[in-house]
């Protein structure tokens, strides 16, 4: 029986193989360029308990909302606080106050809007696709998400990625050109 990758159960329902990426930003001024390699197949399973975990919290995001949003609410009152108290004293407080209101809404407003974009889509799915999904975001999780400076991604090896081209996995995964044709070699067995 192969073990759970979150909570260690043996009788894992989901299994996943998966491609690394690697992914090194080299910023400067003016562009974000980046460098990417291919790294190793890995396997991981997930069971079925964590899998409808997963799912209920994307369902009902509700304290994953509010988690998430209270950074952005702390930005958002400090910068009305910074207004509030140093009013007409100097024109750097009220600049840093307008930053701090503004910084918060926007901040707020997109993680809204990208946890109802996902709750809705999952909605739409049949059960066994939408667990079998959450099951995936649920193997993401437990994967490093960074080793060393590089942002670590990864693509499931599954029926649909099989059947995709070089620039679906170049869309999908964000993967340059080389990397994506790499990529679909090494999927393919041809690399
Ligand atoms: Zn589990």
């Amino acid at each position: 029986m192969s073990e759970c990758g979150k909570c260690g159960a043996s009788d894992a329902k989901y299994s996943f193989r998966m491609l690394e990426v690697q992914t090194l930003h080299v910023r400067d001024f003016t562009r974000d360029n980046r460098v990417q390699a291919l790294g190793l197949f890995h396997d991981g399973c997930v069971c079925k308990r964590c899998a409808v975990d997963e799912l209920d919290i994307i369902i009902h995001p509700r304290n994953t909302l509010i988690k998430k949003l209270l950074p952005f609410v702390g930005v958002l009152i400090f910068g009305i606080l910074v207004l509030i108290f140093t009013w007409g004293i100097a024109r750097a407080f009220t600049v840093l106050g307008i930053a701090g209101i503004l910084c918060g809404i926007l901040g707020i407003g997109s993680i809204i809007n990208t946890i109802n974009k996902k709750r809705k889509e999952y909605a739409f799915m049949e059960y066994d696709e939408a667990e079998r999904r959450a099951a995936w975001e649920c193997m993401l999780s437990v994967l490093p998400k960074k080793i060393g400076d590089n942002d670590m991604t990864y693509i499931p090896i599954d029926e649909k990625t099989l059947k995709m081209k070089n620039g679906d996995l170049m869309i999908l995964y964000d993967l340059l050109p080389d990397i994506a044709k790499k990529a679909w070699n090494m999927i393919h067995g041809k690399e």
